[in-house]
């Protein structure tokens, strides 16, 4: 079986088939990278000094028996018959699952790169935070390029964090945030959730304007799709996403991204599945959703194998820790396929939800890593 991406889905995948099949069949993992690390780990480095290696979870703790990690860059993907080409070689499947997550687009909205700081790569997150820590006075604009785009709530919790940054070094009067998406509201999925942070926004002073979509930076101004322009002095921004260059090639992608059967995450290709940010399966781009699909497909695949009953259809379930300033985390619990309607229920902030957000990462440290 190839798993391509050792992401969140990846690992999840993995760690399902080894547990269950062991040594009965063979799993090959292939990422380009070394290492594992969350994406809220961007915010702790912008806003909480984290270094990169602090937050980097190396792949080699995540050996297990069953499972070959591969660190190779894809080349070229040919789902018709499983086969992939790297850098290093051939790989081919009985059964193949695509989980490159989503990348970014930077050249689509000129000057981001040259006058803005994109926060959603790990490059991008350690270079802000040298602007941010500058930023004395004038004005920071929080922009989101496109959408869909991953983790719907981080653009809210990074102006946040920014807000209890500048107070804390006691500049937040000399400066004016502003907070701009292409959605309406800041957590579409979840009203209750978009009300809550308006209101927290409305309290430190912090402006949403939705509805708008960057179509170009200048040096000191954002202009927008619509004609709005905005001046600024920080741009933090979130670039906007498309399919890896290497899935789009592959001819698997319509929209952008790879349509899946959202109960079963296979694709149109005979025993290919495409789980997490790479996916329209649904759901939001968020880890926790990828997690969620990767195993239901482990279940299929464990179920080809065994002989067994298929697991049930995906029901796009997932709880997100939503960064509220002051050290409080408030949590949505998001539930987008298993019943008539999507809902997504509040809970408020609160101190005691860190621990629980502490708990979700280290979880999954302790599973996919042994630590
Ligand atoms: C600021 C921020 C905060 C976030 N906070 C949260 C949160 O609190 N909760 C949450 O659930 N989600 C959060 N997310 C979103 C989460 O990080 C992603 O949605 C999640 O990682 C998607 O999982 P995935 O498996 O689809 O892809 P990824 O985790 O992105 O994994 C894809 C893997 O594919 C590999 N890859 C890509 N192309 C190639 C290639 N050509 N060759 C070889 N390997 C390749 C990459 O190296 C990568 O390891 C956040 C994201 C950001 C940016």
């Amino acid at each position: 079986m190839l798993v391509l991406g050792a992401g969140f889905g990846g690992l999840e995948l993995g760690t399902m088939l080894a547990g269950e099949l062991g040594d009965e069949v063979e799993v090959t993992l292939v990422d380009r990278n070394d290492s594992f690390a969350f994406g809220y780990s961007k915010l702790d480095m912008m806003f909480r000094g984290a270094s990169l290696d602090s937050v980097q979870l190396p792949y080699s703790h995540a050996a297990r028996s069953g499972v070959t990690l591969l660190r190779e860059e894809i080349l070229s993907i040919d789902p018709g018959s499983r086969t992939v080409t790297t850098d290093a070689g051939t790989h081919q499947g009985d059964a193949m699952v695509i989980a490159l997550g989503a990348d970014y687009d930077l050249d689509a909205t000129p000057g981001l790169d040259e006058f803005g700081n994109e926060f959603y790569s790990f490059s991008g997150a350690r270079e802000a935070a040298g602007p941010i820590a500058e930023f004395n006075s004038g004005h920071a604009v929080i922009g989101v390029c496109g959408a869909p785009f991953k983790c719907p709530p981080a653009p809210s919790e990074c102006s946040l964090m920014l807000s209890d940054e500048l107070t804390r070094r006691g500049v937040r009067d000399q400066c004016e945030i502003t907070l701009t998406m292409p959605l309406d509201t800041p957590v579409p999925p979840s009203p209750e959730t978009s009300a809550a942070l308006m209101d927290e926004f409305e309290a430190r002073g912090i402006t949403f304007r939705g509805g708008l979509r960057p179509a170009r930076l200048e040096p000191d101004r954002v202009i927008y799709q619509d004609g709005t322009e905005l001046p600024f002095d920080l741009f933090l921004g979130v670039p906007r996403h498309r399919a890896p260059q290497v899935v789009i090639e592959s001819g698997i992608t319509e929209d952008g991204y790879v349509p899946v059967d959202f109960a079963t995450l296979k694709t149109r290709v005979d025993g290919v599945y495409a789980i997490g940010d790479v996916a329209t399966a649904g759901v939001p781009k968020a880890g926790v959703f990828a997690e969620g699909a990767a195993r239901v497909v482990a279940g299929h695949l464990i179920a080809q194998v065994r002989g067994g009953e298929a697991p049930g259809p995906y029901e796009g379930k997932g709880s997100c820790y939503i960064e509220f300033g002051e050290d409080r985390i408030a949590r949505v619990d998001i539930d987008f396929l298993s019943g008539p309607e999507r809902t997504g229920v509040f809970n408020a902030p609160s101190i005691a939800l860190r621990d629980e957000k502490t708990e979700f990462g280290a979880s999954r440290e302790a599973r996919w890593f042994g630590r």
